[in-house]
């Protein structure tokens, strides 16, 4: 009777195809507008000019301009950072890894959503050993529509703030699945692993503090701003916002 009253479905919106499609489309307009987009690189050093800065990308090739925003993980612009801001006495852990592995199965048994969307996993549990399950095919209707009948789509979240990271693999996953779904999966038809380093940033006050005195610090050093949801907050509703403002104001 609990679970007709809370039937499978989203609770927030997403686009169709999923979230992907933004940064798609990002790149598409950036790319219309005249610019060049490099992915797989990295930044590994910075360097102030006297109309700019420089930045050295995997220690081979670099890139100069007028203006620079660093959207980074903090960790990584502090990094960046470390032998350009004044002082050396700050410090932001790395953050915790998380891991999703999302499963593609044949399992009529979950036709009937009987988690409905999905459900959390409450810390400590001596068997199960992720925090969450989405039933992504039951909540998206976008997905449901691209599986076959008695097909679908799971994904399975692992990794908590402040707890070391785990080797997690498909059948880890499965078995997870398994048991919270309480029912029978035939097969498993496609599976993705994918791991996020230092995705989880500890929300402690301590570290508020320290992002509020590294962005402070950068303030102070013209033509460059920082962003991104360290600085921002969690959620393209507030990271998108704070994007545009600050680059909004450096280019003015
Ligand atoms: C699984 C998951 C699901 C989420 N779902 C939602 C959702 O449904 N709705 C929502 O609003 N928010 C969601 N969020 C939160 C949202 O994704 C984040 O708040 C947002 O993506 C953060 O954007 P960002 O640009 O700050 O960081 P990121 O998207 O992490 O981008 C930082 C980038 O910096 C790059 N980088 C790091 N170091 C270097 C270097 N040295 N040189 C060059 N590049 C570097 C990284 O590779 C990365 O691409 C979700 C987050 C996760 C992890």
């Amino acid at each position: 009777a609990i679970r007709a009253l809370a039937p499978p479905g989203p609770a927030v919106a997403t686009t169709t195809g999923g979230l992907l499609q933004l940064p798609r489309a990002l790149a598409t307009a950036i790319e219309a507008a005249g610019a060049e987009i490099r992915t797989g690189r990295r930044v590994t050093r910075l360097r102030r000019l006297a109309d700019g800065w420089e930045a050295e990308v995997d220690e081979g090739t670099s890139v100069r301009a007028p203006r620079l925003v660093l959207a980074t993980p903090a960790r990584a612009a502090l990094d960046l950072l470390g032998g350009i801001l004044t002082g050396t006495d700050l410090s932001l852990p790395a953050g915790s890894t998380i891991t999703h592995v999302t499963l593609v199965v044949r399992a009529p048994a979950l036709d009937g959503a009987p988690r409905g969307a999905g459900l959390l996993v409450a810390p400590g549990d001596p068997v199960v050993r992720a925090k969450a399950l989405t039933h992504a095919s039951a909540k998206w209707p976008w997905l449901a529509a691209t599986v076959r009948p008695g097909e679908h789509v799971l994904r399975l979240s692992y990794g908590r703030p402040g707890a070391p990271a785990e080797e997690i693999g498909v059948d880890d996953a499965l078995a997870d699945a398994r048991l919270l779904l309480g029912a029978e999966i035939e097969e498993v038809l496609d599976a993705r692993v994918v791991r996020r380093e230092g995705a989880l940033a500890p929300a402690t006050p301590e570290h508020r503090a320290s992002v509020a005195e590294l962005v402070g610090r950068t303030a102070t050093l013209p033509g460059l701003t920082v962003t991104g949801t360290w600085v921002a907050g969690t959620g393209l509703a507030s990271v998108v916002p704070h994007a545009h403002a600050v680059a909004g104001r450096l280019t003015r």
